[in-house]
């Protein structure tokens, strides 16, 4: 690509998954082109936006549907939405939430860091956040508590990998912010493919980022009930303002979603499991390292390759193998959360299999030079 040659960017190879300092995902060619048609036309905002909800709202089998700049920010305007109902003269009073009910509720192990800690997407809308449980364990009754009837405005739930403690029943949980009269929302950035199971947990918002596997540009999707969709549409004119869908994100989701439905999600599952397969037996004869595939535990039909690695054999831990692989040409990047484990994991879903086939020889010449050490 031109332009990692004229601003002396690095060509990486991203086997770390959606994530947001490596680009994010790439993008389908339709999805390209119809964000690159949108840049050299005039549209009316509002009309585009309306044809995203439609779309949208198609594509889930919800009421609604809207697009903000990004999942962080799908945050920050659906407390925001809490708060106002889309009342004009409250939306334009925020972040000052003097009169209002300004505290969202999330469960402690669900007050995660995606890049920045969600409890301050939380407070940029003027919400102060209220941790429910602890840690370890947040039940109903946890929630139940942390409700204050005149000060709560919602209850945010995040379905992700990132999150502590032993796992929420998000149904349950919807169902005691609605005996509370409150709106339920979930975080669902990276789980797009599990939406309508998010959506029938009776959430009143699911967000989803629409970069992530969905691979349409920087968009945060907001589906679900018409109020709230409309109270968060309400904050263009408020705080939404910096965090506004731009008419090439917009038309890069209609495009996105109109890929994903023409895609048969099993016949893609079942693609991606027999590569990742034929990855890890290609690693087969490496001293060392034990190759194995383990679906996502979040329960998104995403697999992942783990190689264990045997110090001993190997002659690297997984924190140098890690190292070693990120600092090469070209950089290989791994996801790390596991290295204590002493596992590097690998997500290849959205690798050529000219880039796998770069990971692999990458591997063979690190471990037979460890070898000749
Ligand atoms: C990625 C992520 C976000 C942020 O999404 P953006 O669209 O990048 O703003 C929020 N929550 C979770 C759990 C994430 O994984």
């Amino acid at each position: 690509m031109d332009m990692i040659e004229r601003y002396g960017l690095s060509n990486i190879v991203n086997a770390r998954g959606p994530y947001t300092p490596l680009g994010v995902s790439r993008s389908p060619a339709a999805v390209a082109e119809a964000a690159g048609e949108a840049l050299r036309h005039y549209f009316v905002l509002e009309e585009l936006q309306t044809a995203a909800d439609r779309e949208l709202a198609r594509y889930a089998g919800a009421e609604a549907g809207t697009v903000t700049h990004c999942v962080a920010a799908a945050i920050t305007l659906s407390v925001t939405a809490a708060m106002t109902g889309g009342a004009p003269c409250a939306v334009a009073r925020l972040p000052d939430t003097e009169g209002m009910a300004d505290r969202a509720v999330l469960p402690a192990g669900h007050a995660v860091d995606y890049g920045h800690p969600i409890t301050q997407a939380i407070r940029l809308s003027g919400a102060v956040p209220v941790l429910a449980g602890t840690d370890r364990a947040c039940n109903a009754d946890d929630l139940e508590r942390a409700i204050d009837p005149d000060r709560t405005c919602c209850v945010l739930l995040v379905s992700s990998r990132l999150t502590r403690g032993a796992p929420i029943d998000l149904a349950d949980a919807v169902a005691v912010a609605h005996r509370h009269g409150l709106p339920a929302f979930i975080d669902g950035a990276a789980q797009d493919l599990q939406l309508a199971a998010l959506l029938e947990t009776g959430a009143d918002l699911v967000l989803i980022s629409g970069q992530k596997y969905l691979a349409s540009p920087t968009a945060g999707l907001v589906i679900g009930r018409r109020k709230w969709v409309d109270a968060v549409r309400a904050q263009e004119k408020g705080i939404g303002r910096p965090m506004k869908a731009t008419k090439e994100s917009l038309a890069g989701v209609l495009a996105a979603i109109e890929v994903r439905s023409d895609t048969d999600t099993a016949s893609w599952c079942a693609a991606q499991a027999e590569r990742m397969a034929a990855f890890v037996q290609s690693l087969g004869h490496l001293d060392g390292v034990m190759g194995f595939v383990l679906p996502d535990p979040g329960g998104a039909p995403i697999g992942r390759v783990h190689l264990r690695i045997d110090p001993l054999r190997a002659r690297y831990d997984a924190a140098s193998l890690e190292a070693a692989l990120r600092t090469g040409t070209p950089p290989i990047h791994v996801m790390p959360h596991r290295l204590d484990k002493n596992e590097i994991v690998l997500e290849i879903v959205q690798l050529s299999d000219a880039e796998i086939g770069t990971i692999a020889a990458r591997l063979e010449a690190l471990m037979s030079r460890a070898g000749a050490r």
